[in-house]
């Protein structure tokens, strides 16, 4: 069964999308552990992220540093912090999180957005891309 992630990508459910190309799509965390905590996924749906081919795993980091640094731009914060996780949707996605403190990286401390502020965040970060 396709994930989440693959339906979000195929457009089959909606997202706060921030940029996309054709490997790579990033879109805000749905229930964010901070402002700005954005999501990088690869296209190809594959679990685990050392299970990627090389070049994969390198140019989706690339992808997301140009995000991160947006991100940087974007939100007040002591910095971006970077996590992969994949316990519960087991499809690669590099967790992108502006932080101040070490609670902001640990996933049971979330923040609630509206979709309005999704959608005025979205417009921010893109501003910086
Ligand atoms: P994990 O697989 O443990 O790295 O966590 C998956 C992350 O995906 C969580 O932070 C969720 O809030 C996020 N998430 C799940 N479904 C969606 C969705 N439809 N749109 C955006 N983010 C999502």
């Amino acid at each position: 069964m396709a994930s989440i992630f693959t339906k979000i990508i195929n457009e089959e459910i909606p997202c706060y999308k921030v940029a996309e190309n054709e490997d790579f799509i990033a879109f805000l965390d749905i229930n964010p552990n901070a402002k700005g905590h954005t999501l990088c996924v690869p296209k190809k749906e594959v679990d685990k992220i050392f299970d990627l081919e090389e070049d994969t795993y390198h140019r989706l980091m690339k992808f997301a540093r140009k995000i991160g640094i947006a991100l940087e731009k974007t939100i007040p914060c002591n910095r971006v912090g970077i996590t992969v996780i994949g316990l519960e949707v087991p499809h690669v996605h590099v967790h992108l999180i502006p932080i101040n403190e070490m609670r902001d990286m640990t996933f049971s401390h979330k923040i609630s957005m509206t979709p309005e502020e999704f959608l005025d965040l979205v417009k921010e970060i893109q501003k910086n891309l």
